[in-house]
């Protein structure tokens, strides 16, 4: 199972850049921070582009480099040598609409079309019923997702800026692509969130080698049948992209992979035919179960939790992460069921911490076990209960 990587920049990166303050969070919209932080940008940018847009300023670091936000909520890394000018502002900061968005994009990637809904913006080279079909997933995802966790008690927010998705029709183009903007461990993946463009980038799991496109929603969900490992990585990376635009994440903060991770397991399992509603929402991810099963029979320590917990290194190298994906959706899952007022209150937790702020291990398990208590205590109900899960 291939490893979905969320950033393109390590967090050494971020932080050389944080030494000043954090102006403004990344997902809110204060009409007077805003207006005082933003102007006109021309900079250069990591791949020696000339960039010139509308942006505000998040963090003002001490030598110079800013942390800037387009309007249509990427985020730029600009080192001062690679500041060309500042201006006044010419036009006011507003976050574009999808289908501003949209068009923006798509001079960006040579004949690709964009499709938008109201929350969504969707650039592709696919076919059109495709693309249709994916913003249908996305939309009842993101419905079903936010009233999830209104109902559990966190009270989602409407996202500030447009929810992009860019889909490559070919495995290539996709894999030539990634490999630029996020590194070359995510080329062989069928698609992955990025917190710096906030887009999630995917390929057409319905491309067939003749070339020929599935035509109608009844073709594309029968191919679709065969591909269902890639239809839950394309929902959890969606999964990733709506919790980082609703108040549960916040982009470039600290967020405990376990958790981000649980969520996006907790919700991958896909549902193609449902046309209302998500009906897999919550329930048992069956591939995560049987790989925490067998990990806990075989191999799993002691210190298990607290090893989950206290940094993301179990979830970032290839050996220990299928194990640590397992136990993130295991943990959220048991969360969720046995202590929903408590998991909430974690996750409220979590989403007002500031941007580059981050805990050291002790203090990321100080903070899990301000809320759940003992942890050794914690892991035997744990345990017990996932046991009892078939
Ligand atoms: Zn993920």
């Amino acid at each position: 199972m291939a490893l979905q990587i969320e950033s393109s920049l390590s967090r050494r990166q971020w932080l050389a850049v944080a030494a000043g303050s954090l102006l403004i969070r990344p997902d809110s919209l204060t009409a007077d921070e805003t207006k005082m932080a933003s102007g006109q940008f021309t900079f250069e940018d990591r791949h020696q582009k000339i960039r010139e847009m509308t942006a505000r300023v998040l963090v003002e670091a001490q030598d110079g480099g800013l942390l800037l936000q387009g309007m249509d909520g990427r985020i730029w890394q600009v080192p001062p040598d690679k500041l060309k000018q500042k201006a006044a502002a010419t036009t006011p900061f507003a976050p574009l609409s999808a289908a501003e968005s949209g068009k923006q994009i798509t001079r960006e990637f040579a004949g690709f079309v964009s499709y938008s809904t109201e929350r969504y913006a969707l650039c592709t080279n696919a076919s059109e019923p495709y693309a249709h079909w994916c913003l249908g997933l996305f939309e009842r995802l993101a419905t079903a997702f936010r009233a999830y966790w209104n109902k559990l008690g966190f009270k989602t927010v409407d996202p500030v800026f447009p929810l992009v998705a860019v889909v490559f029709q070919k495995q290539t183009q996709f894999a030539e692509f990634a490999t630029v903007d996020a590194g070359a461990d995510v080329a062989g993946v069928p698609g992955y969130f990025s917190i710096p463009t906030n887009r999630i980038v995917l390929r057409d799991l319905t491309h067939s080698s003749t070339g020929q496109p599935a035509r109608t929603n009844a073709e594309i969900e029968q191919r679709l049948e065969s591909a269902l490992y890639n239809v839950a990585t394309m929902v959890h990376e969606a999964t990733h992209q709506i919790a980082f635009n609703c108040g549960l994440h916040t982009r470039m903060a600290d967020n405990p992979l376990w958790m981000t991770e649980g969520m996006a397991t907790y919700f991958e399992t896909p549902d193609l035919r449902s046309k209302t509603g998500w009906k897999t929402a919550g329930q048992i991810n069956r591939a995560r179960l049987r790989r925490f099963k067998e990990f806990l029979t075989a191999r799993r320590p002691a210190d298990s939790l607290e090893t989950l917990i206290r940094n993301d290194t179990r979830l970032t190298s290839p050996d220990t992460a299928e194990d640590g994906y397992a136990e993130s959706w295991a943990l959220t899952y048991f969360l969720v069921r046995k202590q929903a007022a408590n998991y909430v209150k974690y996750l409220t937790h979590i989403s007002t911490k500031e941007p580059l702020d981050f805990p050291t291990p002790e203090q990321r398990v100080a903070e899990f076990q301000d809320v759940f208590g003992d942890l050794k205590r914690l892991d035997t109900e744990f345990v017990k209960y996932l046991k009892t899960l078939r």
